[in-house]
C-alpha cells in the first residue's frame, strides 16, 4: 500500500514548540494532510509520546504513530532516532537523559510540558531537552540501532544543527537508514546534499513541526505492505534508489 510518511514531529514537550501542539491537534491536522504514519520525535525526549498514540488508536486507528527521538550530538547535530517500541523508546531515553549537559538555572523546565492523551497536564520535564548530549553521532547511530531503531540524519540541509554543515562533511562510516532533508531545501541544497552521501540511502522529506502550521501536505511517499515500524526498516532498506 501506500502510505505518506511524516517521520518529525514535536509535540508541546520541546521547549521550541507551540503549546497548540497536544494529540488532538497533530491528529487531526495529519490526517487532514492524507499523512498515514508519523513518528513522535521531540528534542531529547519521548514523554508525550503514549499520550499521541494513545490518542490515535481510540480517535484514529487508521494512522500509525511510532516512538521517535530527535538526539542531539556533541556536535550539536541532529539525529532522527525512530524505535520499535515505546518501551525501546523509553530505555533509550533513561540512557540520553544520563548523557544530556545539564544547566544551572531550572525554570527551562515549565516550558517542557508532558500530558495525556486527553492534553491534561501531567507533568513537567526535569532535564534541559536543548542541551547536547555528550554522545558522537557515530555513538548516537550505533545506540538506536543497538535498539534495533532507524537512524536519520535531522534536515540535513540546514546549516544549524544539520550535519553535513555542522560537522562540514558526511562522515563516510556513518551508518544511517535514511537521510531528512527539510521543506526548505532548495535545489541547489539538495545537490550539495547527494554530493555530499558516500553510499546510497533513501532521502526523506518531513515537516519538523512544532506549531500546527508548520505542517504540509505528505511528500514522501513509500510503498509499504503495512503501516507498521518493520514494514518502514524493510522499505528503507530496499528503497535505496528513493531520491528527491
Ligand atoms: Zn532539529
Ligand atoms: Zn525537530
Amino acid at each position: 500500500m501506500k502510505v505518506a510518511i511524516d517521520l518529525h514531529i514535536h509535540t508541546l514537550l520541546s521547549p521550541c514548540a507551540g503549546v497548540e501542539m497536544i494529540p488532538i491537534n497533530i491528529v487531526m491536522k495529519v490526517l487532514e494532510l492524507g499523512i498515514d504514519m508519523i513518528a513522535i520525535t521531540d528534542h531529547n525526549a519521548v514523554g508525550n509520546i503514549s499520550s499521541v498514540v494513545n490518542f490515535a488508536k481510540k480517535y484514529a486507528p487508521e494512522l500509525k504513530v511510532l516512538p521517535g527521538m530527535e538526539i542531539t550530538s556533541r556536535e550539536e547535530v541532529h539525529i532522527l532516532g525512530i524505535l520499535p517500541t515505546l518501551e525501546s523508546a523509553k530505555e533509550l531515553e533513561l540512557i540520553i537523559h544520563k548523557h544530556l549537559s545539564d544547566v544551572p538555572d531550572k525554570n527551562y523546565s515549565t516550558e517542557q510540558l508532558i500530558v495525556d492523551e486527553d492534553a491534561n497536564f501531567v507533568r513537567y520535564e526535569e532535564h534541559f531537552l536543548l542541551g547536547s548530549t555528550d554522545f558522537s553521532v557515530e555513538e548516537i547511530s550505533n545506540l538506536v540501532h543497538s535498539f534495533g531503531g532507524i537512524v536519520i540524519p535531522a534536515h540535513i540541509d540546514r546549516e544549524s544543527f544539520g550535519l553535513i554543515y555542522t560537522l562540514g562533511f558526511f562522515p563516510p562510516n556513518l551508518k544511517v537508514d535514511a537521510v531528512e532533508v527539510s521543506k526548505f531545501a532548495t535545489e541547489e541544497k539538495l545537490e550539495i546534499v547527494r554530493a555530499s552521501i558516500p553510499y546510497r540511502v533513501p532521502i526523506i522529506f518531513s515537516s519538523d513541526a512544532h506549531f500546527l502550521n508548520d505542517f504540509s501536505k505528505p511528500r514522501t511517499f513509500l510503498d509499504l505492505e503495512e503501516k507498521s515500524f518493520e514494514a518502514l526498516k524493510k522499505a528503507l532498506r530496499d528503497y535505496k534508489f528513493l531520491r528527491v
